[in-house]
């Protein structure tokens, strides 16, 4: 007997479909064919048929994901999520998972809408009702977390105003600095210009050009720093070096003057270096402010006035000043300069029961030297004295800073202490 095709075999005829593969040991034989009428093949037939048939009883509502119970089941795993996350970014996660685009809630509504039209309503409804509860809940346990956060943020990022400060002090600029700066501004309001000059300075310009002798006493190692040139050899006598930390800021006029054709008015402030030891009222290096004025015609009184005008823009208005004799080597005559005592404005003199500490009672302050610039000057600059005359003046800086604030001891200037320097604030 030929074996029939699988074309005409009733039994495996719904079985050829996609996905649907037998086994080799599943496909009938021709044996098992012959014992087709016996009670077991016959079960496993009907088994088969069961499985491939189509499924007839196929109702929406059954989806697995829209079942009450699993509804249920997802609400209550999102609520039991919810309250268990212990802070906002469990929260968060808990959101992901139970709200989110992929959470089993959200994929049951989407079902929703393959559903036959009467059965959409009830689903609807029930889904929307688990995820509105899940949504308050949500927003509820953010709301707890959040309060939650706040208050421990309160109590660990507290700040006592109480406590001592530990920052690092600010610092202050030097009051030489902003004494100086405002001797400046005096003079450049009047047209004057700031000049500058190297404190290294050749021998020439520093005592040569004004007019001080070679056998003049500042001239030696007493008095000045002497600086070993590069190319000098050790046994040379530093005193021949010609090269000196400059004494004064004079040789920045004798540069002014090279540089420039009259008219010339600069004023040349800067650090300056002598031999002195220092104690509370010498120092080995400080402060000059030194002016000229070179043009035609200039007099003792254009000086006069000049330097009175600095005393009223420093010190107030009504307080006189006098010039004494004296003699520089680079100025014609020459003279002392003192102001009347701002602080008893003379008040003091001869009165024991008004001491003044500034001018020990003595009703005068000495400002600095001045005078008309020396003939002989000039003519070493190219300035033809003839047609030109001009004056100096220049005083110390930490002088005036001593007797303008109460200063009382100059170690105080050079020993970089901010609580020195703080009081006298940012003046600019
Ligand atoms: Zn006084």
């Amino acid at each position: 007997m030929a074996r029939p095709s699988r074309a005409v075999d009733s039994t495996f005829g719904t079985c050829e479909r996609p996905g649907i593969r037998l086994r080799p040991d599943e496909v009938p034989s021709a044996e098992a064919e012959r014992e087709s009428s016996q009670p077991k093949a016959r079960a496993n037939r009907k088994a088969r048929e069961e499985m491939s048939a189509p499924n007839k009883s196929y109702d929406p509502v059954e989806v697995e994901a829209l079942k009450p119970e699993e509804i249920d089941r997802a609400r209550d795993a999102a609520l039991a999520a919810i309250a268990a996350a212990g802070d906002l970014e469990a929260l968060r996660e808990v959101k992901a998972a139970h709200a989110g685009d992929r959470s089993p809630l959200a994929l049951a509504n989407r079902e929703i809408g393959a559903l036959p039209p009467h059965a959409r309503a009830e689903a609807g409804k029930r889904v929307g009702q688990a995820r509105g509860a899940v949504g308050q809940a949500l927003k509820k346990r953010q709301e707890e977390l959040e309060a939650e956060r706040d208050e421990r943020v309160l109590v660990e990022e507290a700040v006592d105003v109480t406590l001592p400060y530990d920052r690092v002090p600010a610092g202050a600029r030097h009051p030489l600095t902003t004494l100086m700066e405002r001797i400046e501004d005096v003079f450049v309001a009047m047209g004057y210009e700031v000049a500058e000059g190297p404190e290294v300075e050749a021998e020439w310009f520093n005592f040569d050009a004004l007019n001080i002798a070679p056998d003049h006493p500042a001239r030696t190692m007493q008095d000045t720093f002497f600086v070993r040139g590069a190319e000098d050899g050790e046994d040379r006598d530093l005193a021949d070096s010609g090269v000196v930390l400059r004494t004064h800021t004079s040789p920045v006029q004798i540069r002014s003057l090279l540089d420039r054709e009259p008219p010339v008015y600069v004023i040349c402030p800067g650090r300056v270096y002598r031999t002195d030891e220092l104690d509370a009222t010498h120092t080995p290096v400080f402060h000059q402010v030194e002016l000229l004025a070179v043009d035609e015609g200039l007099t003792m009184t254009d000086l006069k006035g000049t330097i009175e005008h600095m005393v009223r823009s420093l010190f107030g208005e009504g307080l006189g000043t006098r010039m004494r004799p004296s003699y520089f080597p680079f100025t014609e005559p020459s003279a002392e300069v003192d102001m009347v005592c701002f602080v008893c404005r003379g008040e003091s003199v001869g009165n024991p029961d008004r001491p003044c500490r500034t001018c020990s009672s003595e009703g005068w302050i000495e400002l600095g030297g001045c005078g008309m610039v020396n003939p002989r000057v000039l003519t070493a600059c190219g300035v033809d004295p003839e047609r030109y005359s001009g004056f100096a003046f220049g005083f110390g800086i930490e002088r005036m800073l001593m007797f303008r604030h109460n200063v009382e001891d100059m170690r105080d200037m050079v020993e970089g202490d901010v609580r020195f320097t703080r009081p006298f604030g940012m003046e600019i």
